[in-house]
């Protein structure tokens, strides 16, 4: 029998710099240290979530590019990674031009998430989509080929600016091409205790998005954004520190969560 249909979650927020990519690798990271197979997709034409996880620029062979123009197929782009039961398929900046080249297929939106229902024989208990910081044809593919979004938020002022534009793009995508996408939650990134507008900004999410905020929020930790460049994700690195012990307590939730949204 073949293994269910794997769950899905974007890593989204169009605003640069957020944490995306570093939610992506050290999520995907405590998912499969719980023993799961894990597949991290990077639909970044920068390619951060690939470098992080040790594919270097020069050596990706088959990538997401090949993938969504239909080149190879996905399981050719997998690769395994330093992390037991974790494999990624890395990014070129060939991406860049992808809008343009899949301007004409009337299932461009849907490239990615064929590709993901095409994996037959070695299906990932998850897949986790590290997104670009745009909403063009790479993150549409992605919320298309998602059962949830999550969705860094970095704790300053303007952290809710884009949100909305956000929420309407996964309004799109839920009536034209993916009636299932929810958004799992949430998370506040880079949070400093000590700072007076990092608190306020988190009180303001708080009270405008609900239940939908992650209790965990990621400490900003120097740990964290040093373990990319020696191509391991933090929890690797160094996991007694804030930023790994951080990141396992939020797949913990996001596990509860996963239950409750039914897909246990
Ligand atoms: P982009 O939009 O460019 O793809 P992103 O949203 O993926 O960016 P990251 O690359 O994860 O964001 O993070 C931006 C920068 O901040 C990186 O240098 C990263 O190492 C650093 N960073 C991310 N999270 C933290 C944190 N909690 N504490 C300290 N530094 C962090
Ligand atoms: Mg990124």
């Amino acid at each position: 029998m073949l293994p269910k249909r794997p769950r899905v979650i974007a890593v989204a927020n169009q605003k640069g710099g957020v944490g995306k990519t570093t939610t992506a690798i050290n999520t995907a990271t405590a998912l499969a240290a719980l023993g799961d197979d894990v597949l991290l997709i990077d639909l970044d034409p920068q390619g951060n979530a690939s470098t992080g996880l040790g594919v270097d620029a020069g050596d990706r062979g088959v990538s997401t590019y090949d993938v969504l123009t239909r080149t190879n197929s996905l399981s050719e782009a997998i690769r395994p990674t330093e992390v037991p039961h974790l494999s990624i398929a890395p990014a070129t900046m060939d991406l860049l031009s992808i809008d343009i080249e899949l301007s004409a297929s009337s299932d461009r939106a849907l490239r990615l998430r064929q590709a993901i229902a095409g994996l037959k024989k070695k299906r990932p208990r998850y897949v986790v989509i590290d997104c670009p910081p745009s909403l063009t044809m790479l993150t549409v593919n992605a919320l298309a080929a998602s059962h949830a979004i999550l969705c860094p938020l970095q704790c300053e002022f303007f952290a809710m600016e884009g949100l909305s534009q956000l929420m309407r793009t996964i309004a799109e995508v839920r009536t034209s091409v993916n009636q299932e996408l929810k958004m799992h939650g949430i998370v506040m990134t880079m949070y400093d205790a000590r700072n007076n507008l990092a608190n306020q900004v988190v009180a303001d999410v708080r009270a405008t998005m609900g239940d939908l905020v992650y209790d965990t929020m990621i400490p900003r930790n120097v740990r964290l954004s040093e373990a990319p460049s020696y191509g391991k994700p933090a929890l690797l690195y160094d996991l007694k520190c804030a930023g790994s012990q951080a990141y396992l307590r939020l797949v913990s939730e996001l596990i509860d969560r996963e239950q409750k949204l039914g897909a246990a």
